[in-house]
């Protein structure tokens, strides 16, 4: 964290000198949530993308853990560690995790703690209408059934993901996708699916997937319908796309055995995207708080 300023529990402080305890319960059984969220440089200065969407998600898995939760002083946090760092683009990670009060299993002796930091970014795939696109795998791995962990950003539930997407990195792809046991599509270690056949977008609904910001976004934007889509139909789609906040969307380029290079909707959907987030696009207007 050397350089970089946080928000620690209402206050900014240096990064190296924020503190916490080796036996934080969030260390040790990953009893945290989390938010990855996006300021964007815009004609109008930084400006953070449907904040208050991403802070209602992470409210809702601090209540799943039982963990109070202030969304108004948490977007105070995100506004001044922008400003502290003087950032204008920027990856922003909201973090509350349990720490002190014992290493039980029973939370309600525990300490929440409430972290924001902030970092200049450049999508994790490879964005913008121009890029290359994605290689994406299916996973040997399921996704977390809601019914054993709700699909929330809760951080002991992102082992899942990298376990996957490990498996997809020693196979020489960059991404996974999750396939339930039926067959059905899930999402992706980070991004929501979405495929396109003959001009229709259709957005992949599935209950253990996490209900992305990306995606309302790109339904709203394109009027996608959402419905549930088996790994055989995504196979055959002329056109697929994840969409999240970091990867923003991007094309999938090869899916398993099948190459599918970059479309153009999902270019012009990539454009259209990347002009709501920078505020030239009509649609952005309430989406974008100025920093
Ligand atoms: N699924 C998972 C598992 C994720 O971690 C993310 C990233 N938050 C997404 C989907 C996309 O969600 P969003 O568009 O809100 O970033």
């Amino acid at each position: 964290m050397s350089g970089l300023r946080v928000w620690l529990d209402g206050a900014v402080l240096e990064g190296s000198q924020a503190s916490v305890s080796p036996l934080a319960h969030g260390l040790h059984y990953g009893t945290g949530v989390f938010e990855g969220v996006r300021c964007y440089a815009t004609a109008r200065g930084p400006a953070v993308f449907r904040l208050a969407d991403h802070l209602a998600r992470m409210k809702k898995g601090a209540d799943a853990l039982g963990m109070p939760f202030d969304e108004a002083a948490v977007t105070e946090g995100v506004l001044q560690t922008l400003r502290a760092n003087d950032l204008r683009s920027a990856y922003v990670r909201p973090l509350s995790f349990y720490e002190g009060g014992g290493l039980g299993l029973d939370v309600a002796p525990l300490r929440a703690r409430h972290l924001v930091a902030a970092m200049p970014w450049k999508s994790h795939l490879g964005t913008g209408p121009d890029a290359g696109g994605v290689r994406l795998r299916t996973s040997s791995f399921r996704r977390n059934p809601s019914s054993a962990m709700p699909p929330l950003k809760l951080c002991g539930g992102y082992v899942n993901s990298i376990l996957a997407k490990l498996e997809a990195t020693r196979h020489g792809f960059e991404e996974a996708l999750f396939v339930d046991a039926r067959g059905f599509v899930c999402e992706a270690t980070g991004e929501n699916v979405f495929m396109v056949k003959g001009g229709r977008v259709t957005a992949v609904e599935h209950p253990d997937a996490l209900p992305g910001i990306t995606r309302a976004t790109v339904m709203a934007l394109c009027g996608a319908e959402a419905r549930a889509v088996t790994l055989e139909e995504l196979r055959d789609a002329d056109e697929v796309f994840l969409t999240g906040t970091s990867a923003e969307v991007a094309a999938v380029s090869t899916l398993d055995t099948r190459e599918l290079g970059v479309g153009p909707v999902t270019r012009e959907l990539s454009s259209l995207y990347q002009a709501v987030v920078h505020g030239d696009a009509e649609q952005a207007r309430g989406w974008l708080l100025h920093a």
